[in-house]
């Protein structure tokens, strides 16, 4: 998608989380809708889990989309410093290519930080079929495997667009992620730290940020984890904000 296109899209998402948006269909789940899925999503069927929300009290989980990138090493090094964890969202081929970055998916991954995807090359999954959707969850967890010796169970859908037959094509398998976006395209501190304070005293948020772009990387995370910090939350994974523990994150 273009940058701009892009930028126009997490306006509109970010949006959407304050004006509180009307449902688009009747079995929307409205509280999905404005969270982070950009297209109406249905009510799940039972044993899908749509997460988009902490749950244990005092965490919130900072997330990054669209990598691994030229910045993912050095934002698992950050993240370390500060005594945080992050949830990589990543793709196999999108802003660059997984074989490029293994060593620094690894290091995430050994370093307590969660894998988790982001599908193969960042389709668009209510556009697909069956057969399309497995190939794109499939053919990037046999990547991930390859790296870091497990696939992950967590994903989240690129654009937050998903439909009926992607929650019930992969719904059984994966835990499917929402999450706020922070409008990291404008590098918006301001925007993050409204949305930190308007979650105080709430279940954590889990906050939605693009690694591949070098202003969100170098100047918006850093001081996003020492604004939360300093507000009193925890940093952790979404697997840990939502009271799994660390084998549930991945599969064998
Ligand atoms: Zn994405």
């Amino acid at each position: 998608m273009a940058p701009i296109a892009r930028l126009a899209m997490a306006v509109l998402l970010f949006s959407a989380t304050f004006i509180n948006a009307a449902p688009t269909a009747t079995t929307v789940d409205n509280d999905a809708h404005i969270a982070g899925f950009s297209r109406a999503v249905s009510q799940a069927a039972p044993g899908v889990k749509l997460v988009y929300k902490c749950t244990v009290p005092n965490t919130m989980a900072i997330t990054f989309d669209d990598g691994p990138f030229e910045y993912t090493a050095d934002l698992v090094k950050l993240f370390n410093k500060k005594k945080a964890k992050a949830t990589f969202f990543i793709n196999g081929s999108n802003n660059g290519k997984i074989t490029d970055y293994a060593a620094a998916v690894k290091q995430a991954y050994l370093d307590g930080h969660q894998i988790a995807s982001h599908t193969w090359d960042h389709g668009d999954l209510a556009t697909m079929n069956a057969e399309q959707i497995t190939a794109e969850m499939t053919k990037l967890d046999v990547a991930i495997k390859k790296i870091i010796g497990v696939s992950p169970t967590y994903m989240r859908p690129p654009y937050g667009s998903i439909n009926d037959l992607v929650t019930k094509t992969i719904g059984a398998k994966y835990t499917i992620g929402g999450g706020g976006d922070v409008d990291d395209y404008k590098k918006s501190l301001k925007v993050y730290t409204d949305k930190v304070k308007k979650a105080n005293g709430k279940p954590g948020e889990i906050v939605l940020q693009h690694e591949t772009i070098k202003l969100t990387a170098q100047e918006l995370a850093p001081r996003a984890i020492d604004y939360a910090q300093k507000m009193g939350w925890k940093l952790v994974t979404v697997g840990e904000c939502l009271g799994k523990s660390k084998d549930t994150w991945y599969r064998k």
